[in-house]
C-alpha cells in the first residue's frame, strides 16, 4: 500500500546478529533515529528476510552460528534479487585485514564492535547517503 501523503517512509534496515545485547542496542539506536528495523539471529534466517522484506541496508554480524556473515554477504551479492542491498559488516574482530576481507566479500562498509552509541546511527546514515549518491551518479552517467 502506498504511504499516505505527508507520511514519512522510514528506511528499512535488517539486522543480522546472534548476540541479544548487541541486537537490542543496535535496534534501539536505529529506531531512535527513525529507521524501521527487522532482525534475524542466523544468516539463514537473514537471507530469507532479505528476500522477503527488501531492506535497503543490512547490518551483518560476521560471526554467526552456522553460515557466517561473510558467506551470507557473498550469497546476497551473487543473487541479482539481493545484490543491490547495502551490507555493512559488524564485527568484534578489530584486526587489521578484517576490513579488507569484509570488503572483498562484498560488504559496502565496516563497523567495529563495541559500537560507539553516539556516532552509530550517523555512520549508518552516512553509508546510506554515500551509496545513494554513487548510484544516482552511475544512473546519470
Ligand atoms: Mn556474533
Amino acid at each position: 500500500m502506498p504511504p499516505e501523503r505527508g507520511e514519512r517512509v522510514s528506511t528499512k534496515i535488517l539486522v543480522i546478529e546472534d548476540n541479544s545485547y548487541n541486537l537490542e542496542l543496535v535496534t534501539d539506536l536505529l529506531e531512535a533515529s527513525g529507521f524501521s528495523v527487522t532482525h534475524a539471529r542466523t544468516a539463514e534466517e537473514g537471507l530469507r528476510l532479505a528476500r522477503a522484506s527488501a531492506p535497503e541496508l543490512i547490518l551483518m554480524d560476521l560471526s554467526l552460528p552456522g553460515m557466517d556473515g561473510l558467506a551470507a554477504t557473498r550469497t546476497l551479492k551473487a543473487d541479482p534479487a539481493t545484490s543491490h542491498l547495502i551490507v555493512i559488516a559488524l564485527t568484534a574482530h578489530a584486526m587489521k585485514g578484517d576490513r579488507d576481507i569484509a570488503l572483498q566479500a562484498g560488504c559496502d562498509g565496516y563497523l567495529v564492535k563495541p559500537i560507539d552509541t553516539r556516532t552509530f546511527a550517523t555512520k549508518i546514515s552516512g553509508y546510506l547517503a554515500s551509496v545513494r549518491t554513487r548510484r544516482t551518479a552511475q544512473r546519470a552517467a
